[in-house]
């Protein structure tokens, strides 16, 4: 399982008309990983992340998934891929049960609706409409979303933008244990916190190009190396350590 690719991007390059938006980037994923796409807004991991899944054209380059190439076997890669939902497609009218029961007819498979609930901690939400969940209950539903297909990869674009400290912890755990049972996990965040508590390795893409591919601990050591100091001394905890100290980090309703 270790170091076998099964994401392979090569020169991949995406155009929107005279801007280019990912300018000849090349990283593997490896199987059971949980790779980081980092950078700023507009740096283009949201493109990247849509051309390897197959819903977005690219200008050029290669990309595989599991060995199938985006260009000639888009079918096969959607069968072992989930992918987030946008709200949009969360039927107002139907309760979480009854949304998970239509998804996973529309993958063509059958699923225990209360038992997806219960991976997302959710069963309480059953019968609730996604617009009535916090923020994170949300992000936690389209999570489940993605695994309805059993997928071999599933992609996370900045799952906890938005999020309070407990629910972003929650979601932490969340993606841990999906990982643990196998599942290759690739992630957009701009929250270098949670890359470096995730993320087996990240990249860094500013403007298009790949800056850096690394472990955290290599890019942090190697940062340390070179003579970088932070400017003051950091003590054993910061203001949000004091914040889940105080509320707690149990799952909350709101
Ligand atoms: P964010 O964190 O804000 O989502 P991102 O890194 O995911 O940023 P992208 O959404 O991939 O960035 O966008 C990269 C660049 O491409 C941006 O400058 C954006 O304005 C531009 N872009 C994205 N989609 C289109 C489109 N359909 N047509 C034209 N330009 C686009």
């Amino acid at each position: 399982m270790a170091n076998s690719p099964i994401i392979k991007v090569e020169n991949l390059v995406k155009q929107y008309g005279n801007f280019t938006a990912v300018n000849d980037i090349s990283f593997e994923v490896f199987e059971g990983e949980i790779f980081g796409l980092l950078g700023p807004n507009g740096a283009g991991k949201t493109t990247t992340l849509e051309i390897i899944e197959t819903l977005r054209d690219k200008t050029s380059g290669q990309v595989t998934v599991d060995g199938f190439s985006v260009d000639r076997e888009a079918s096969k890669i959607k069968q072992r891929i989930g992918v987030q939902l946008q709200a949009a497609g969360y039927y107002p009218n139907l309760n979480l049960t009854e949304l998970l029961v239509l998804f996973s007819g529309l993958y063509g498979v059958k699923i225990d609706p209360l038992e997806m609930l219960d991976k997302v901690s959710l069963r309480d939400k059953q019968k609730a409409k996604f617009k009535e969940l916090s923020g994170g209950q949300k992000q936690r539903f389209s999570i489940a979303t993605t695994l309805i297909n059993n997928p071999r990869i599933i992609f996370l674009d900045e799952p906890t933008t938005g999020l309070d400290p407990q629910a972003r912890r929650n979601l932490w755990e969340l993606i841990q244990n999906i990982r643990s049972t196998g599942t290759t996990i690739v992630i957009t965040t701009h929250y270098m916190d949670e890359a470096e508590i995730l993320c087996d390795r990240v990249a860094f893409v500013d403007g298009g190009r790949i800056i850096g591919i690394d472990t955290p601990d290599h890019f942090i050591d190697e940062l340390v190396a070179s003579g970088f100091e932070r400017p003051k001394q950091m003590k054993q905890a910061n203001l949000e350590d004091v914040f889940i100290a105080k509320t707690g980090k149990e799952l909350r309703a709101g």
